[in-house]
């Protein structure tokens, strides 16, 4: 009898999750409130599979900037303080990982866990039909238009795949960029890194899931408490078309993005975790406006944009997304804020077509002061967190999945666990080599089919800690 484990969120991170415990032949249940999995911040996020960029926010010289940038319409990094134990408890931790060793520290950890990402994304392939969400590997352009940023920049890149670019060298890989050559100092080129459509994406794994035995996807279903036995969580308490529900498990991972921190609260933690607002705008790709092909970050503007592929018949999409709003309690759109980003993208693109129709969309980026998600249990036992992924969600997605199973089960982890924990008391995690772990071959994890369990389950099993399948 394999063990069954809840996972609350149906989140890019709450799917990879379920996905991998599936693998290992865990009973999965997912829960998520919302109708359609992926419709919180896993939405209409930029895309990216930023694997080299994983700098964390919490960066030498960002107190400074930001407090410039505090009255600019336009600008990347907008602080509005608010008499909010939890808004100044996350600013000053926050303040504390600005420091350049904790930030390099941090840098290197952060690109361990992308680039086991990655990894497992390219074993997941197999199973997964990517390209129809339109994953593909189109490069990442990050372009300077100082040269003191692009040689800052270039003098801590990780990569030897990543190639250094005059101005001239950009447009010619990138004719899109030909408006604001005059303006380039150069760019940083990394070959390897991916795009993907997100909520195309935890589509796809919704699908697959469904199609398992051993799977439960319940959508329109919102967690309300969790069922406990003195320390130990149990399972859920929950709402479905008002009807109140128990689901009861083994295991329960919370992976609910920022609700996380309402959630976690009834069971008094309280957990690092602060809702940073961004926007994006999607415009479809039309007639012959010249688009990047090539993923472009603006990095003065702080500005990503994204091609994403359109399904067959489909024109293509592209996908623009940048903003940091700290201290915004809704996800709401700010119409001054979207105006600013729009107005930002037609002095850099001024041939692109179709801006003023594109389509807004602002999320809540569910970040930790660090920077660093948070990935292992916690001091309720049954209980595990994969949560607080911030700007990095979806580059992070597999890899946090993967290390959350064997977490759960108790394999040997393919990367260290500990930068991640939440509970303190562990050895110190080595600084990581500036090389990631060499290329594990993939898996071949039997796909063991566990019987299905009834909707509302009643019972559930002895306690145990980690629970390897049978
Ligand atoms: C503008 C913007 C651009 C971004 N661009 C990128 C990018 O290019 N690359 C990248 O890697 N990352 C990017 N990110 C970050 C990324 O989008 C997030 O880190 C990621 O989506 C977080 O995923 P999640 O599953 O934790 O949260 P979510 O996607 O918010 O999922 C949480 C799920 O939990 C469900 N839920 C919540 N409460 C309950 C409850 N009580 N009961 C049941 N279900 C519940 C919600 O319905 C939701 O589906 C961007 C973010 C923003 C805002």
């Amino acid at each position: 009898m394999s063990s069954r484990v809840l996972v609350i969120g149906g989140g890019i991170i709450g799917l990879t999750t379920a996905f991998a415990l599936h693998r290992q032949g865990y009973e999965v249940v997912l829960l998520d409130k919302n109708k359609e999995n992926g419709c919180g911040t896993s939405y209409a996020n930029g895309g990216q599979l930023s694997y080299h960029y994983v700098a964390p926010l919490a960066a030498p010289g960002v107190p400074s900037k930001a407090f410039q940038w505090m009255f600019r319409k336009a600008s990347p990094l907008k602080l509005t303080p608010r008499l909010d134990r939890q808004q100044w408890r996350w600013v000053m931790n926050f303040l504390r990982h600005c420091r350049a060793k904790t930030h390099h520290r941090h840098t290197l950890e952060l690109w361990t866990l992308a680039t086991l990402s990655r990894e497992v994304l390219h074993e997941w392939q197999h199973l997964l039909p990517l390209t129809s969400a339109g994953w593909q590997s189109s490069g990442k352009l990050v372009v300077y238009r100082h040269q003191d940023d692009l040689q800052h920049a270039w003098s801590g890149h990780l990569s030897d795949h990543q190639r250094l670019l005059t101005a001239e060298e950009c447009v010619e890989l990138e004719p899109s960029l030909n408006d604001m050559a005059a303006k380039l100092a150069g760019a940083i080129l990394t070959p390897g890194d991916e795009v993907i459509d997100t909520f195309l994406f935890c589509q796809v794994l919704t699908r697959y899931l469904h199609a398992q035995p051993n799977c439960r996807i319940v959508n329109d279903c919102e967690v309300t408490g969790f069922l406990q036995q003195g320390n130990r969580v149990l399972g859920v308490s929950t709402l479905t078309d008002n009807q109140p529900g128990e689901w009861y498990a083994d295991e329960t991972v919370l992976a609910a993005g920022m609700d996380s921190y309402r959630l976690a609260g009834m069971l008094g933690l309280e957990l690092p975790l602060y809702g940073l607002k961004g926007y994006s705008l999607t415009l479809p790709i039309r007639g012959k406006c010249q688009v990047p092909y090539t993923s472009v970050t603006d990095q003065d503007n702080k500005i990503v944009y994204a091609r994403l592929k359109g399904a067959p018949g489909e024109p293509d999409q592209l996908r623009i997304a940048a903003m940091v709003d700290m201290g915004d309690r809704e996800n709401t759109l700010n119409p001054r804020r979207i105006e600013a980003l729009k107005a930002k993208v037609k002095e850099t693109f001024p041939g692109l077509e179709g801006v003023d129709e594109a389509q807004a969309w602002a999320g809540m980026r569910p970040a930790t002061p660090s920077g660093k998600p948070i990935i292992g249990p916690c001091r309720k036992k049954g209980l595990w967190l994969n949560i607080g992924h911030g700007a990095l969600g979806l580059t992070l997605a597999c890899g946090s999945a993967t290390l959350m199973c064997e977490q759960i089960s108790g394999e040997k982890p393919r990367i260290d666990t500990r930068p991640w924990q939440l509970l303190k008391g562990g050895p110190k995690a080595p600084i990581p080599t500036t090389q990631p772990r060499p290329r594990k071959k993939p898996e071949t994890t039997s796909e063991k089919e566990a019987p299905l369990y009834g909707k509302h389950a009643t019972h559930h099993h002895d306690a145990a800690t980690t629970k390897t399948p049978m």
